[in-house]
């Protein structure tokens, strides 16, 4: 069977507004959530919140969905954006159509993917790893 994905040409910036990291107190799940001009920071596990400005990179190093996948590291700043990677190793045929808006982009998230991601031969390896990841959520 051939499973085809056509890109959306959705980009990880269009995904930002939710991060999934390690609580900063607790290191259960918490998530970042963009609201009008700021940002917050809220953890359900030990109620600790955060507001500002919480630029990713800070909390790069702490997000919840990254794994040591064979020589590499798979992350995903959140569920949408696991799916997403997911639906692209899975696809054997992949096809992009033309966004009405921003025309061909090289903005899309699965042409920022790394090589070894979009390598056929990783292709099991990458499912295994995003199956660990689906699990921790
Ligand atoms: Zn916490």
């Amino acid at each position: 069977m051939i499973s085809r994905f056509k890109s959306k040409g959705k980009t990880l910036y269009q995904l930002y507004d939710t991060v999934f990291i390690h609580c900063p107190k607790c290191d259960k799940k918490a998530v970042i959530r963009k609201t009008d001009n700021t940002k917050q920071l809220t953890c359900t596990a030990c109620s600790y919140t955060k507001k500002g400005s919480l630029p990713l990179h800070t909390y790069f190093p702490k997000l919840w969905l990254r794994t040591r996948c064979g020589r590499h590291e798979l992350w995903a700043i959140n569920p949408e954006h696991l799916q997403y990677i997911k639906e692209y190793v899975s696809a054997k045929l992949r096809e992009r159509t033309k966004d009405p808006e921003s025309g061909w982009s090289n903005q899309s998230i699965e042409s920022r993917l790394p090589q070894w991601i979009k390598s056929a031969k990783n292709r099991d390896l990458v499912l295994k790893c995003i199956k660990k990841l689906e699990e921790r959520l």
